[in-house]
């Protein structure tokens, strides 16, 4: 039987993700949208020829009998609310990044999920379904490169809107790293550090890019990662493991090697969509599996939980310019 799912949110990656489980993925349909711009999710139901109800509200699309579980892809400070309205139903949901917008947010997740005796929360952190960095992981965990030491990672975007303010390099770009090194290396952050290089003339006014984040793990490896999110030539993700006996790189996507005007030259992706297309269609169709067959295994709550605590030390360690600590504590056996 198909997997009835309720979308909250369609705007860019909520529109992405309908189409994904309408188009790609199987075992799940969507019967039912809520957005706060109604007309938006009304319009795109329409063009997109959808047989599903556009609903009033977020609540009444999580208490409706057929919706079997949740999609939350609205913007980041809803999520904690939706989320929390998913759990207390005692419906399986799949949030976007972030879990929440603060770590006291995600907290309350942590603690009604574990409350509720079953996990129910997978969080969009898609970087663990690229087949790069799986690949990458695989290298890390079968010994071929000894123990991890130091990782060099870069996190750059072309261009970002007006509306990127603020701390987002940390909240909304670094959130990614934070979640994919922890997994890559299978360990956890102690302190973080900012350092603000010279300032691109390409940022907009209000944003100091690019950054240098500088992380330590509990085993003692050291981690540093450009984010530059107005660099102009491209969205260049990259990531080099150095261990005791070798260096392994994240691979590059696929790309035709062109020899041509005089020239040897590969093409860099400028859109981060693309890049990570068939990392979100696994994701997804992994949490549809999972979640049909009655157990969610993807990134969890905690892991949620932990990339907003990290992102508040970055932010904190950014605003002082000292090292700040990352103090968590043991994750609670109900997460494994
Ligand atoms: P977006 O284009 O602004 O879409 C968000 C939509 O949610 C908008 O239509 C917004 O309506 C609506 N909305 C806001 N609050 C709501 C609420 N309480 N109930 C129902 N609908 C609500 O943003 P987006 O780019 O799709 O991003 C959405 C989320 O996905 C963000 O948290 C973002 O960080 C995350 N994301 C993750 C990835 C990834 O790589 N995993 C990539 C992109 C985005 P209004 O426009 O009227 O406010």
């Amino acid at each position: 039987m198909s997997l009835r799912l309720g979308v909250i949110g369609t705007g860019a990656i909520g529109q992405d993700h309908i189409r994904r489980i309408t188009r790609k993925t199987h075992g799940a349909r969507v019967v039912a949208l809520n957005d706060i711009a109604r007309a938006q999710a009304q319009a795109f139901a329409e063009r997109e020829r959808l047989d599903a109800r556009v609903v009033e509200t977020a609540g009444e699309l999580i208490a409706a009998p057929d919706v079997d579980a949740v999609l939350v892809t609205s913007w980041g400070p809803s999520h904690e609310e939706l989320v929390l309205a998913s759990i207390a139903a005692g419906k399986p949901v799949f949030c976007e990044k972030p879990l929440a917008t603060t770590a006291a947010g995600a907290r309350r997740i942590v603690d009604a999920e574990m409350q509720g005796g079953r996990r129910l929360v997978q969080v969009g952190f898609m970087r663990r379904y690229d087949a790069g960095y799986r690949a990458l992981k695989q290298t890390v965990d079968d010994g071929t490169i000894g123990a991890a030491l130091m990782v060099h990672c870069a996190h750059r975007n072309p261009a970002v809107p007006e509306a990127y303010v603020g701390d987002m390099a940390i909240t909304d770009t670094f959130i990614h790293e934070i979640d994919t090194l922890r997994w890559l290396l299978d360990d956890d952050y102690v302190s973080a550090q900012v350092i603000e290089p010279r300032r691109t003339r390409n940022a907009h006014a209000g944003l100091h890019d690019p950054i240098v984040v500088l992380l330590e793990t509990r085993k003692g490896i050291r981690i540093d990662c450009e984010v530059f999110v107005a660099c102009r030539f491209g969205y260049d993700i990259r990531c080099q493991i150095v261990g005791e006996t070798g260096a392994a790189d994240l691979p590059d996507p696929p790309s035709v090697a062109l020899r041509s005007a005089g020239r040897a030259s590969t093409a860099i992706q400028m859109d981060w969509k693309q890049r990570f297309v068939d990392a979100y269609d696994l994701e997804l169709q992994e949490w549809i599996t999972s979640t049909a067959a009655g157990a969610v295994s993807g990134p969890t709550a905690w892991d949620g939980y932990f990339a907003a605590v990290t992102a508040d030390a970055c932010i904190a360690a950014r605003q002082t310019r000292r090292i700040v600590p990352i103090e968590i504590g043991a994750r609670p056996r109900f997460y494994g």
